[in-house]
């Protein structure tokens, strides 16, 4: 398997559907089956063993997502096509997408100047924007404000995404752009993944672009990503 591995690494969707076969497959199968033994009401030490291999399968299922997400985000390049994009289009349209969001009654606001282009993957941009978002909900407060906006500052194209929520402790600012970190689990809302920021991170560098975080607990946070201007992201 490991030749195969190897050999196919080179394209993500193979490497994909190689993992969701050869691992996938076999760990669906062996919960199914411990799942019908434990309804067969077996003995004692059955069961826990049953248990333990239910347990762990989970687990395994678990890494798995987080591989397959990793793996994703190494091939961006190869599989998103970087063209000539409208950023101001694409942050008033994600934004709308939020509108009828009620979560802590938040309000979102879009502060955007118009026809702000970039060279880069609408889709992608999209992703990382509403990533922000999210986290800027989850990590609100009650009757808090969000702001985004999008603005041409010497020459660089700039997004950034404020809120006034409980803010990022100085130790974790580098720490929370990792791979499945979390600042404070306890505390996380439920529904967290961990890599919502790694993501971000990916699609931000993928643009030749510069992340920056201002944070104060309990104040709130900005996260700033700095895109090229057009003429020197090299478009035609
Ligand atoms: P998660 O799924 O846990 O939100 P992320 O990668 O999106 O994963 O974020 C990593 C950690 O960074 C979060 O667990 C949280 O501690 C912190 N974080 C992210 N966004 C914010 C924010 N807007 N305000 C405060 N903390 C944040």
């Amino acid at each position: 398997m490991l030749e195969r591995l190897e050999g196919s690494y080179r394209s993500g969707k193979q490497f994909t559907s190689l993992v969701s076969h050869e691992l996938r497959t076999p760990i669906t199968v062996i919960l199914a089956q411990s799942e019908l033994a434990l309804e067969e009401d077996p003995p004692e030490e059955a069961r826990e063993a049953f248990e333990i291999i239910q347990k762990q399968g989970r687990r395994v299922n678990k890494g798995l997502d987080s591989l397959l997400q990793f793996i994703r985000l190494e091939n961006l390049a190869e599989v998103y096509e970087m063209e000539e994009v409208n950023l101001s289009r694409v942050v008033t349209d994600t934004c709308r997408e939020f509108h009828a969001v009620r979560e802590k009654n938040i309000r979102l606001q879009a502060e955007t100047e118009e026809d702000v282009r970039i060279r880069g993957n609408a889709s992608l941009l999209r992703v990382l924007l509403k990533n922000l978002i999210v986290n800027a909900y989850k990590y609100g407060v009650e009757d808090g404000v969000i702001r985004v906006s999008v603005a041409e500052e010497s020459g660089e194209a700039v997004l950034s995404v404020s809120d006034d929520g409980i803010g990022v402790a100085p130790e974790d600012r580098e720490r929370i752009f990792e791979w499945l970190y979390q600042a404070n689990p306890t505390t996380t809302p439920k529904g967290g993944s961990g890599y919502g920021l790694f993501i971000v991170r990916a699609i931000a560098e993928l643009h030749g672009a510069r992340m920056e975080l201002d944070s104060a607990v309990g104040e709130g946070s900005t996260f700033r990503i700095r895109f090229p201007a057009l003429q020197a992201a090299g478009l035609p």
